[in-house]
């Protein structure tokens, strides 16, 4: 994207634009399940980012030449809506789009047992909605929640999670402006119990020294997503397990009358 011309300031006595402390996250919903049709889907709001996660499959794969013989074939597609930007977005897939669709597999891939379901195809879908920085990292930690609502078993969650240097100061989870007119962005993709890093990119230029601060708090910034996706999941099936034995045995009751 075009750069604008810079704003003065983009951290102020500690303080940033959008009146976040260096370390703060955006404030993180995570639905589970909002897509009737898919097999597993996910929706989430990370600050203004809104995204939709959708999970098809293990299923038939088309094209068919596509299957492998030993493991499923596992695709991902990441797609920013035309109206989901403060500029306007073009509506023909663009290099970024391809290249984020690449990145979210390559990040979710390991966390997949895709030997267990071989000559079938999972597919992820990565819809953006509203975008306002760090939609990748959003995408991933959805789409990580959206496998699980799938049923399809996994090694680890896969969470994700930015940092980066605005104004010489390494800061967690950068926006759209701190993006855009910032020094450098970490996003990071982190598998939580093994914590084997399925993602880590760079954009812009930092010392050594700052790159190891900025990855330390992308980690610990993933640790608190991570919270948010078990909380969102136990929520999601505990409630359900809970809704199930209350109408088994309201069931039991009418029987016994
Ligand atoms: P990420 O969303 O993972 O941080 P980028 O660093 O490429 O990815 O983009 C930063 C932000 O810039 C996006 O979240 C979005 O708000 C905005 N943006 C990206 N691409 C476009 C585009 N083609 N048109 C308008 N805004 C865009």
């Amino acid at each position: 994207m075009p750069k604008k011309a810079k704003r003065e300031k983009l951290i102020s006595r500690g303080v940033r634009t959008d009146g976040r402390k260096p370390n703060d996250l955006r404030k993180i919903r995570i639905d589970v399940g909002p897509l009737e049709r898919a097999d597993g889907s996910a929706y989430i709001e990370w600050g203004n980012n809104k995204i939709l996660a959708a999970v098809y499959g293990p299923r038939e794969v088309h094209p068919r030449h596509l299957a492998r013989p030993d493991r499923a074939f596992f695709r991902c597609r990441y797609h920013m809506a035309p109206f989901s930007t403060s500029e306007r977005k073009r509506p023909a897939p663009s290099r970024r789009e391809r290249e984020l669709s690449k990145v979210t597999r390559v990040a979710l891939e390991p966390a997949l047992l895709t030997e267990l379901y071989p000559r079938t195809g999972i597919d992820v879908f990565i819809e953006v909605l509203q975008s306002d920085g760090g939609t990748r990292c959003a995408g991933i930690t959805a789409a990580s929640i959206a496998l699980v609502d799938a049923g399809i078993p996994l090694k680890d969650l896969v969470v994700a999670c930015a940092a980066g240097k605005i104004d010489g100061k390494i800061v967690l989870d950068l926006n759209e402006v701190e993006d855009q007119e910032g020094d450098a962005d970490v996003p990071v993709a982190v598998m939580p119990r093994t914590g084997g890093i399925s993602l880590l990119q760079m954009d812009g230029i930092m010392s050594q020294a700052e790159f190891k601060e900025a990855l330390e708090l992308a980690l610990e910034g993933c640790k608190q997503v991570y919270d948010l996706q078990k909380e969102a999941l136990m929520k999601a099936f505990i409630q359900e397990e809970a809704s199930g034995e209350d109408e088994a045995e309201s069931d039991g009751e009418e029987t016994n009358e």
